[in-house]
């Protein structure tokens, strides 16, 4: 069972526990307005209100706080300035898979943060975004041929992945002449497994990049630079949800360490930027914002002080980091009812919304805060989402038909009954804008909200998917195709 309720605070004050001197942020209090929890707490009222969740019809709801997606990118370029070389630029990506979302990707670039993709979807949303090329990395495993050329023909980044890749690559660049874009190699320098098997690229075994301590692998990277001089960045992905500081940083001086190599191998400095990729992991037990991105870039600085000396351009493609903490999901009780003993209050947000929460419970584990029918935190203002007075153990279940659709299992909460809401916390990365097609239920409203001086103002992101959609995304245009295939027959 995880129970928060030691950590879980609302009133913004960083968490009694788990914190260890080291430099920490709460989300929040800005120069003007109230914390995270704060703001949230307005926008779940207002949400109510405003008639975004509803008795019926729409009894789920997700809330994205647009300040704090903006903070998160204030931080992380001021914690990249505070270590980089004057004048020597960092290009930051956010990785789209995170948060999928044609506004988020174009609010993030009048942040100056550009996008990571992996498909064509993908590079259709940031194109869709209006992000410049330049500022567009291309990394999936699985590239085409078709999509190789697209890239180049639109002056896209790319890292190749594998020997064949780059061998595909061979065919379409003009020899002699200049690459069409910044094109490099990603390696796994298989530093080691963090604590979720499935978030780690960087194991001996990862699907991801060249193996490089695999017997040859590092000699034949290096001839491959000196066979190709377009190939001028250099790839890695060291770390995700679950990864330790210290090991994604040994990850990025490994990667800085075979650059050096590579370049001192062929006599120049071929190689001219580093691609660091992967993401920070996230605090999911409290509002408080741990580690934080000024952590790591202090971290890297300090372990590969060569990183930041002017020689090398830095890439960085964060994701879950930048927008977890702006989400909320917000679902209605439909019923309360108790089986073994066990109270379990059924809503409308369950593995539709929460596939990995729901699925692999102990790595991805949720906060929920309870709120009543008028949208108020249920238990006080700073019990609510906790174990305070009053709390009962319960598990919290989705609307999924399996038996296995919790997003809380014997978790302490203020009792939550019929027309309550519950909120499913720091969903704003890989939750709603990465559904599951489960029992066809439908994709939710998304809303990005300020809460100010004037109240709540809510704005659309995404439509909640109407019966009408699903219906058509479901071979509603192909009715009759089975039946009349099977009378031509
Ligand atoms: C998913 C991914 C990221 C971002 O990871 P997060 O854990 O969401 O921050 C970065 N780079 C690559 C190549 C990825 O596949």
């Amino acid at each position: 069972m995880h129970d928060f309720s030691s950590t879980a605070d609302d009133t913004g004050k960083p968490g009694e526990t788990g914190s260890t001197g080291a430099a920490r942020e709460t989300a929040g209090p800005g120069a003007r307005g109230e914390t995270l929890g704060a703001r949230r707490d307005l926008a779940v009222r207002a949400a109510v209100e405003q008639g975004l969740v509803t008795g019926d019809g729409q009894p789920i709801a997700a809330l994205l706080d647009i300040r704090a997606i903006r903070e998160a990118a204030a931080a992380l370029r001021t914690a990249f300035e505070g270590v980089a070389a004057p004048g020597r630029p960092v290009l930051h990506t956010f990785a789209v898979k995170a948060a999928s979302l044609v506004p988020v990707l174009r609010l993030l670039d009048g942040e100056g943060i550009g996008c990571e993709v992996a498909s064509p979807g993908e590079l259709a949303l940031a194109r869709a975004a209006g992000v410049p090329a330049a500022h567009t990395v291309l990394d999936s495993p699985a590239k085409t041929v078709g999509e190789l050329r697209e890239a180049l023909g639109l002056g896209i980044a790319l890292n190749a992945d594998n020997p064949e890749e780059l061998a595909r690559l061979d065919e379409l660049i003009t020899p002699g002449g200049p690459a069409p874009s910044p094109l490099g190699l990603r390696i796994n320098p298989q530093i080691g497994e963090g604590s979720i098997g499935a978030m780690s690229t960087a194991t001996a075994t990862s699907k991801f990049g060249v193996a490089l301590g695999d017997p040859g692998a590092r000699e034949w990277v290096v001839r491959a630079y000196r066979e190709r001089p377009w190939l001028t960045r250099l790839h890695s992905h060291v770390g995700s949800q679950g990864m330790p500081l210290k090991l994604m940083a040994q990850g990025a001086l490994a990667t800085y360490e075979l650059a050096e190599e590579i370049n001192s191998a062929v006599g120049r400095r071929q190689i001219d930027t580093l691609d660091l990729g992967g993401g920070l992991p996230v605090n999911f037990g409290s509002d408080e914002i741990t580690p934080t991105f000024e952590e790591y870039a202090r971290l890297l600085a300090d372990t590969v002080p060569g990183l930041f000396d002017g020689r090398y351009g830095i890439v960085t493609e964060f994701g879950r980091s930048l927008l977890a903490k702006a989400g909320t999901v917000l679902a209605r009780v439909e019923y309360a009812k108790s089986a073994g003993g066990r109270h379990i209050a059924v809503t409308h947000a369950g593995a539709q919304i929460a596939v990995r929460t729901v699925f692999t419970p102990e790595a991805w584990p949720l906060r929920v805060a309870a709120y009543d029918a008028q949208g108020a935190p249920k238990g006080g203002d700073t019990a609510h989402g906790a174990g305070g007075a009053g709390a009962v153990e319960q598990d919290v279940a989705g609307p999924c038909c399996f038996a296995g659709d919790l997003v809380a299992r014997g978790r302490l909460l203020p009792r939550l009954e019929a027309g309550d809401y519950a909120a499913l916390l720091d969903t704003g990365a890989y939750y709603f804008s990465n559904p599951f097609g489960y029992n066809s239920l439908p994709r939710p409203g998304i809303y990005g909200f300020t809460a100010g001086g004037d109240g709540v103002r809510f704005t659309t992101v995404r439509e909640p998917q109407s019966l009408e959609e699903i219906v058509a995304d479901s071979g509603g245009a192909h009715r009759d195709a089975l039946r009349e295939a099977l009378r031509d027959a």
